[in-house]
């Protein structure tokens, strides 16, 4: 069927520049299997010609609708195909940003971590100077004399009866019931102690 119809319908430009005068006489030979569908289609469109037009009108519109349906189909698939391209983006994003918040996760961890050990060590470290610091305190206590001799009454003055005054960079202790007395030629100072001032 295709066969003919290629060769007699191809030259359609030609019959654009005299449409009026051209004419192809088709002669179509039919087997008796096939003349019932010319029968019927004469009846419908009443008339060989008209049938056989009407046949090749329709299959032409048939080609036209597949070529459009074709068309749509592609278009279709290419949405499809690119709308599953985006959320395949979309969803590697995700899994990307997923992926880095884990690591970036896992990197805050361990610096909770560290900072956490280096927090209690440090503690460790303040308690274990704090008793040394105790220790030294006590140590330094047992090393404070009870009582220094005052050469002016001639006693023993206890820690309550000095009075430590400033000396340029250090302080000097005196007795207090005897005030601040250095030595002198009629008598004895009442100067008890020196220390270096930190
Ligand atoms: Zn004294």
């Amino acid at each position: 069927m295709y066969g003919w119809m290629d060769k007699y319908m191809s030259p359609q430009t030609s019959s654009k520049a005299e449409p009026s005068r051209l004419r192809r006489r088709v002669i179509v030979e039919l087997t008796p299997d096939e003349l019932p569908l010319l029968e019927a289609a004469e009846r419908r469109h009443g008339g060989k010609r008209a049938a056989m037009l009407a046949g090749l009108r329709a299959e032409a519109d048939g080609v036209t609708r597949q070529a459009r349906d074709g068309e749509a189909e592609e278009k279709r698939a290419r949405a499809v195909a690119k709308r599953a391209d985006t959320q395949a983006k979309a969803h590697a994003a995700l899994l990307a940003e997923c992926a880095s918040l884990k690591a970036s996760l896992a990197t805050r961890t361990r610096e909770r971590d560290a900072a956490t050990a280096e927090i209690e060590r440090l503690e460790t470290k303040a308690q274990d100077q704090y008793a040394a610091l105790f220790e030294d305190i006590a140590d330094l206590e047992d090393r404070i004399p009870d009582a220094l001799y005052c050469a002016r009454c001639d006693t023993w003055a206890p820690e309550p009866e000095w009075t430590w005054r400033a000396d340029g960079e250090d302080e000097i202790a005196y007795h207090t019931p005897c005030g601040d007395h250095g030595p002198g030629m009629l008598s004895n100072a009442t100067w008890l102690a020196r220390r270096r001032v930190a």
